[in-house]
């Protein structure tokens, strides 16, 4: 496997990591006080081409492939993972509406959402009675007429109360099941769609996460995405691109926090020596560079395997599941090496460590990827 990047790449990848340095990282530890969300961050990366990577540049995107988004996404992540995440997110949005609307109702969305003249897009799966088990979902799309019109609510959407343009699911088939199930643009400012509320979270504070209510939203036939039935293997499909641009900001973050904690292992001192000496820190710190190592190559392989147009399910599964958990383990040593100073908000390891629990969760938990990667496992190669 030829590991080397291209220019284009690595021109991504510079342009990420100068506005994560530039624009992110100065400002991450006040916006996790203050909640405060990232409108002009946003502005400022969808001018970069950061909010439309992997979008062709016929619709206005950067035309780049699924190997620069995660290179992109490490370095956003590194910066500040609030703004990574509603980047990730919107990214999924604008790729999913490009390769599954309909030639003219893609023209009328993507371009706006990577331009960031609609702040950015949302993904409205989940809601507050069906998670993992996706299909469970209560919401409901009723043709009347020509136009579809739907109601129900919506859990855990992040940016849903900013997003300008949001792709929700619902039933339209109850009897049908899985096929049952049909994804709708919708716009934000759509009659009857309202935040029901915000939610207070653990960590990623920069990040709005909302209950969303539609009451009858009208959605017209040319806004479904892929076909009416389609949409569950459609999120399913999306959740697997979805899941190497988390496992990406986990690596970002966990590259962040042993960065800081190698820098500090090297400044404090204790027996008259500093404790990067001391064998039981050097040790953490190996490990730890080990498993952001392993994380990384799964990650960019899931992604080299997508650009490829090769199956990467398994691939991702696998390097979400891994990154997520041992970015998670990584931040916890950063955090044990800091001492008490690991726990005070004066060093940004906390704040890692808050902010990085949620991509065990999210985009499918680490349970669910397990069940997928054993899935694969029995179906054989
Ligand atoms: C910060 C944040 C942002 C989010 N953003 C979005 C978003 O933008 N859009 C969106 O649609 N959703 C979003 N989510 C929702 C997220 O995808 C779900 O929380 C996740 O899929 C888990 O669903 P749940 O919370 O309902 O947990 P449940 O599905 O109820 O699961 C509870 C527990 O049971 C486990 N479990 C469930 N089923 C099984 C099984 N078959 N075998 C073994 N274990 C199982 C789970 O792993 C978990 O540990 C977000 C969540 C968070 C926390």
């Amino acid at each position: 496997m030829d590991f080397s990047l291209t220019e284009e790449q690595l021109l991504v990848q510079r342009t990420a990591r100068d506005a994560a340095e530039r624009l992110l990282a100065p400002k991450a530890a006040a916006r996790d006080v203050s909640g405060e969300f990232p409108l002009q961050e946003l502005a400022e990366l969808a001018e970069l081409g950061l909010l439309g990577v992997a979008v062709p540049e016929a619709l206005g995107g950067a035309g780049m492939g699924p190997i620069a988004y995660s290179l992109a996404m490490m370095e956003l992540g590194r910066g500040d993972a609030s703004v990574a995440v509603a980047v990730s997110v919107s990214n999924m949005v604008a790729e999913l509406i490009a390769t599954n609307a309909r030639p003219e109702v893609a023209r009328q969305w993507v371009p706006r959402l990577v331009n960031g003249e609609l702040v950015c897009g949302a993904f409205a799966l989940s809601e507050p009675e069906s998670g993992s088990d996706a299909a469970a979902m209560r919401t409901t799309a009723e043709k009347r007429g020509g136009t579809w019109r739907l109601t129900g609510a919506k859990q855990w959407i992040t940016s849903g109360d900013r997003a300008g343009a949001l792709v929700v699911w619902a039933v339209t088939d109850v009897a049908a099941k899985h096929n049952g199930i049909t994804a709708f643009i919708v716009p934000g400012d759509a009659k009857g769609l309202t935040v029901a509320r915000l939610e207070d979270k653990l960590g990623l504070h920069g990040s709005s996460t909302a209950q969303l209510v539609l009451d009858g939203v009208e959605v017209g036939e040319d806004q479904i995405l892929a076909g009416v039935g389609r949409g569950f293997s459609l999120a399913m499909q999306a959740l697997d691109g979805g899941r190497i641009g988390i496992s990406s900001q986990a690596i970002g973050i966990a590259r962040g926090a042993l960065e800081q904690t190698i820098r500090y292992a090297g400044e404090r001192q204790t027996f008259g020596q500093p404790i990067i000496k001391h064998q039981a820190i050097a040790m953490m710190l190996a490990d730890a560079a080990t498993w952001l190592d392993a994380g990384t190559l799964m990650t960019l392989r899931a992604a080299a395997a997508k650009e490829a147009k090769q199956p990467f399910s398994q691939l991702a599964a696998m390097a979400k599941l891994f990154s997520t958990e041992h970015a998670w383990k990584i931040c916890d040593h950063c955090l044990q090496i800091h001492g008490g100073y690991g726990y005070v908000r004066d060093f940004p390891i906390e704040r890692a460590l808050r902010d990085v629990r949620a991509t065990r969760i999210y985009e499918g938990t680490s349970e669910i990827q397990r069940l997928v990667i054993a899935r694969n496992l029995l179906r054989g190669p």
